[in-house]
């Protein structure tokens, strides 16, 4: 391994991003920020380029990336700043670029975390919509490419851990029986449906374990954080539905379970902070310092209990959208950020978020998907069928 890897973090102002920065910063001498990217958070990635110094700063927006130039200007600063969304397909398949840091939220994640794939980086993947809606063929570009993909998302960084290094993709051939995904549940674990209903986006948000972006704390509320998970599962461990298995968790510790045909069940443990996955995939094989606490299992209890399907219904529906493959994830995936934006604009409530997605996957079930381009035009058709759906419902 090279004396200094060179990181691109995409998605460096967001939750994930910001993590990032910080493991980095424990490190100066094994990694150098190559470059940064943002959407619209001008004063966070001009404060990110002042600490870090990268080669390349991308705002996808260009009237956002015009702030931040004139500001980088003023402050004597190297970086270079690009803008619009192919420029973050460059920065990610940079050849002086060694590790990507996939961190962007939905599908607008899918066409830098495949440059990565195919020129071979070591990709850290948080971004799990990249999975959802074009799991075959992103894995297909990590084999050709030859990159090295380790799963940032802190369950699947957690089974990672938890399978033999051995493990190729063949589970029953190191033992396997299940792979256990556990859910923390969201905050509306214990919430009766009527009132599920009435939810506000600040109730959906306040998420009892993890400091999130949005979209996310919404997805954990709905348990559609979990759907999706199940599926980032399917592609990761070439994992079959029937061999993922979800159990609701409330404290969040026990980050998932891997069970082998012997009886014997292998977790990984470990305080709640996304710093600890984070350092281990950018470190891996090695351990490295994440800044995180210790786990401190005289205070903690832990328990353990089954989903309840009826009022988290986005469980259901990812695991159908799995079975029936083709553009059902995708379709599923586009429905839920149209749906998850529009809650958080509050123009439809909480329930509608399932209800138009299963709409969709109804709509959308025999959609061709055999190109990458099918998928994006499913993600499409989706997401007007879901837009649809909303306005129909509302008038
Ligand atoms: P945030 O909303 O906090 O951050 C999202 C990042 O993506 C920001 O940098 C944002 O820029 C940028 N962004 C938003 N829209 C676009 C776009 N259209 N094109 C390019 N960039 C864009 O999200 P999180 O950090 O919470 O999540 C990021 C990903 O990681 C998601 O896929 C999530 O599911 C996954 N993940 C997150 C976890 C967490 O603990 N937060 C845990 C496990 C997985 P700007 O700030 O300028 O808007
Ligand atoms: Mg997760």
């Amino acid at each position: 391994m090279k004396a200094m890897q060179q990181v691109c973090v995409l998605g460096a102002t967001g939750s994930i991003g910001t993590s990032t920065l910080d493991v980095l910063a424990r490190h100066p001498e094994r990694f150098s920020v190559f470059a940064l990217s943002g959407a619209r958070s001008v004063e966070r990635l001009f404060e990110q380029c002042r600490a870090f110094r990268p080669r390349y700063a991308v705002m996808v927006d260009e009237a956002a990336a015009n702030d931040l130039r004139g500001r980088i200007k003023g402050a004597g600063l190297a970086t270079e700043v690009l803008s619009g969304a192919q420029a973050l397909v460059e920065v990610a398949g940079h050849a002086d670029v060694d590790i990507v840091v996939a961190a962007i939220v939905g599908a607008a994640g899918l066409p830098s975390a495949l440059a990565a794939a195919r020129t071979g980086k070591r990709i850290l993947l948080a971004n799990k919509e990249t999975l959802v809606v074009a799991g075959g063929i992103f894995m297909a570009a990590v084999r050709r490419g030859g990159a090295t993909l380790l799963p940032v998302d802190s369950e699947h960084n957690a089974i990672f851990q938890a399978l033999p290094r051995e493990f190729v993709g063949d589970l029953e051939a190191v033992g396997v029986r299940s792979l256990w995904l556990t859910a923390s549940g969201g905050p509306f674990r214990t919430l009766a449906k009527e009132a599920m209903e009435r939810a506000t986006p600040e109730q959906a948000c306040a998420h009892p374990n993890w400091v999130m972006g949005p979209k996310i704390s919404v997805d954990s509320a709905t348990m559609m954080n979990k759907g999706l998970e199940v599926i980032e599962a399917h592609w990761l461990f070439n994992a079959r539905a029937d061999q993922i298995r979800v159990l609701v968790h409330p404290q969040s510790v026990v980050h998932s379970l891997v069970e082998y045909r012997d009886g014997s069940v292998l977790a990984q443990l470990g305080t709640p902070d996304m710093r600890t996955p984070i350092a281990y995939a950018l470190g891996f094989p090695e351990r490295i310092a994440a800044g995180v606490d210790g786990l401190d299992l005289f205070k903690r209890g832990l328990s353990f209990e089954a989903p309840d399907l009826e009022r988290f219904p986005c469980v259901r529906l990812a695991f159908q959208a799995l079975e029936s493959g083709g553009a059902a994830a995708a379709a599923l995936n586009a429905a839920n950020e149209v749906a998850v934006e529009a809650f958080l604009a509050r123009r439809c409530g909480f329930g509608a978020i399932a209800a138009a997605i299963e709409a969709v996957l109804d709509r959308l079930a025999g959609h061709a998907a055999g190109s990458l381009e099918d998928l994006l035009e499913a993600d499409r058709a989706a997401r007007s069928a879901a837009r649809e759906f909303l306005d129909a419902a509302r008038s």
